[in-house]
């Protein structure tokens, strides 16, 4: 038997980069998957692939900013799956912006995705764990969790903030047999980067290789992240045997 058999996951953003990685690789591991994002068709992509594996999965658009939404929509996955166990926070969005050209919209609707999105999906599967004695969240956070990042101001708070949230449901829950712990990549081989290099080339003149090359430089491997080295640290974090991680912040870098 797989070691998640049985369990069911919850993948925000799971139609693309990450998201997609993780919700395949639960899915192999055993999960039963509801993966949720804001484009119906690219989620039933997944889920799609994911059942000609062999496995089970559920697709379902919701926007992780929106609470009711969220509400709404883990009461459709628990209703068609069952109860929630495991939970990837991996919806998340940036903006490279100078801190004197920061609007507030933009600075609201970044931490209310990255921060205030990951508490409304926590609110709403936490229920489930304390009633199946038993949990695992990982948070899909960043190395700007851990310090910032020049032009990134909102992501980087958000991401701290993500930090804090992880901390603290870790010291909270981990008698009810629920470990928290949170993801911190660098650079991974997603949309966001093709977006950050195109950002770059056009606000400073440079070609696309150099500017890859510059975001590259800070890489603690100088190389690219890819989703699926992402995905197999999820997998672990989640295994029922791994039950003394709790409140860590892994670096993949
Ligand atoms: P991506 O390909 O841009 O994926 C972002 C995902 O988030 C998409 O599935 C997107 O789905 C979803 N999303 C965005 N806003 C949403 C919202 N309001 N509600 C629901 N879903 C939303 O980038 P990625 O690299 O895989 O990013 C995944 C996570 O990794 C993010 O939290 C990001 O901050 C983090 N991360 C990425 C890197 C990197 O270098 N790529 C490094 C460190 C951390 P829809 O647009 O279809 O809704």
């Amino acid at each position: 038997m797989s070691e998640l058999s049985g369990k069911i996951a919850v993948v925000t953003g799971g139609g693309r980069g990450i998201g997609r990685a993780s919700a395949l690789a639960l899915a192999q591991e055993g999960a039963a998957v509801a993966i949720t994002g804001r484009n119906q068709t690219v989620l039933d992509a997944v889920r799609d692939e994911i059942m000609a594996n062999g496995g089970t999965a559920f697709a379902i658009t919701c926007d992780v900013a929106d609470p009711a939404a969220v509400s709404t929509a883990f009461e459709t996955i628990r209703t068609t799956l069952g109860p929630i166990t495991i939970l990837v926070n991996n919806a998340g969005i940036t903006a490279s912006i100078k801190f004197t050209d920061m609007d507030v919209e933009t600075w609201e609707h970044i931490m209310r995705v990255n921060a205030s999105g990951p508490f409304f999906c926590c609110k709403a599967v936490v229920p489930d764990m304390l009633a199946q004695q038993w949990g695992r969240i990982i948070n899909i956070a960043s190395i700007a969790a851990l310090y910032g990042l020049p032009y990134s101001s909102a992501y980087s708070a958000s991401k701290h903030a993500l930090l804090g949230l992880t901390r603290s449901l870790a010291l909270e829950l981990v008698r009810a047999n629920i470990t928290a712990n949170a993801i911190c990549p660098g650079w991974v081989e997603t949309d966001m980067l093709q977006e950050a290099v195109a950002n770059i080339a056009e606000k400073t003149g440079r070609t696309a290789e150099e500017a890859r090359a510059s975001l590259l430089s800070q890489a603690h491997q100088q190389r690219v992240v890819t989703p699926d080295e992402v995905a197999a640290v999820i997998v672990r974090l989640t295994s029922p045997t791994n039950t003394n991680t709790n409140g860590e912040a892994i670096t993949i870098a």
